[in-house]
């Protein structure tokens, strides 16, 4: 169980989560304007297939793989159309190749069969495709302007207890605990900007607290 910074907050006198969250979003927004999805994708389907292949890789990874995948698999049925092994190796670099390779077949003949050989927009539809959890579908769903949820991945998860928005682990429930602060049209990019602060501020091993425009709004400030 993490240490509760929620409590903490209150400790130091910082205000409810409701009354921090939107100077934290204004302050994130400002200092990472630049903050957005780092996969590059030219379509809806590049973007579902980049998705899934960002699991349990870095997206830096990813890019170096899909600039020449996307050239030699342009619709749903491109992928159905090779032997399984051709597109084991064609996306092997991402790691969990075997595991990832039968996800796209999955969602591939899915999209075909059900979808019109479209990427579906909501949430619901999303993850009936084989191999697509919620975080997947709440990326792409995001991502085509129709998010539905806030995406947890291991950044958000770190700086949501940090800033002591959830005492959660899990990250369906850290999910519905920042629902219930982040304002509706913050779903999308809420995300991208404890990313983005994760990455190049509020890192895992040392937080550099003295450069964080958050930092008086944080109960985890090494600063105090
Ligand atoms: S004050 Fe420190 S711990 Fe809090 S968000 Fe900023 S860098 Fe992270």
């Amino acid at each position: 169980m993490p240490r509760s910074y929620v409590r903490e907050a209150r400790r130091r006198g910082l205000g409810r989560r409701r009354e921090r969250i939107v100077p934290i979003i204004d302050r994130l927004a400002t200092e990472h304007d630049d903050a957005e999805i780092a996969l590059r994708f030219r379509s809806d389907l590049e973007l579902l297939v980049s998705v899934m292949l960002s699991a349990q890789t870095t997206d830096v990874n990813v890019n170096k793989v899909t600039p020449v995948l996307f050239e030699k698999y342009r619709r749903p049925e491109d992928y159905l159309a090779v032997p399984l092994e051709e597109l084991q190796r064609d996306i092997y670099a991402t790691g969990f190749f075997r595991q990832k390779a039968k996800a796209i077949r999955g969602t591939m003949q899915t999209l075909v069969a059900e979808f019109d050989g479209k990427v579906p927009r909501r949430l619901e539809e999303l993850v009936r495709l084989p191999g697509v959890a919620r975080k997947t579908a709440n990326v792409v769903s995001s991502e085509l302007g129709h998010s539905q949820g806030i995406v947890v991945d291991t950044h958000v998860r770190r700086l949501s207890q940090r800033l002591g928005l959830t005492r959660q682990e899990d990250p369906v429930k850290i999910e519905r605990d920042l629902q219930k602060v982040v304002p509706r049209p913050d779903w999308a990019r809420f995300p991208h900007l404890l990313i983005w602060h994760g990455r190049r501020v509020c890192n895992a091993r040392r937080p550099l607290c003295e450069e964080c425009v958050v930092e008086d709004l944080c109960p985890s400030s090494r600063l105090r």
